[in-house]
């Protein structure tokens, strides 16, 4: 009893609700799995809020293949403003291969954690390139 899963992406969701409130809120960008050759083979969806990323089957986006913590880390999307913050406690996160808690983050750029790559995929932000 209890939960169930949204049909479009699993997000965890109260039996009751009819609508899954991840899916229905702004699409903000995609996060995407990279794989070793650096080539994206995954999607995610992103939404304006904040998204925990992890293999946690509570999180937003629940990778539970690539040895992630249960909650690993966190996008927070708000206007054209988008910011990763590390929840491993553990400095493991990179963006752009650079050791970082808490970032800002633009279309283009490339988070590591657990030595996956993913790239952020954002609709708001001009990006670095
Ligand atoms: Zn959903």
């Amino acid at each position: 009893m209890g939960y169930k899963r949204c049909p479009q992406e699993g997000h965890l969701m109260d039996s009751s609700w009819k609508y899954c409130p991840i899916c229905i809120a702004p699409l903000a960008g995609w996060f995407v799995i990279m794989n070793e050759n650096g080539v994206a083979h995954r999607y995610f969806t992103l939404h304006e809020g904040k998204t925990i990323i992890g293999s946690g089957k509570d999180c937003e986006i629940s990778i539970p293949e690539y040895g992630l913590l249960r909650q690993q880390a966190a996008i927070i999307i708000e206007g054209n403003d988008c910011t990763v913050v590390d929840l491993s406690g553990d400095n493991s996160m990179k963006v752009n291969n650079i050791q970082t808690s808490r970032n800002t983050v633009m279309d283009g750029d490339i988070i590591e954690f657990g030595g996956v790559q993913f790239c952020v995929k954002l609709l708001k932000s001009e990006g670095r390139y």
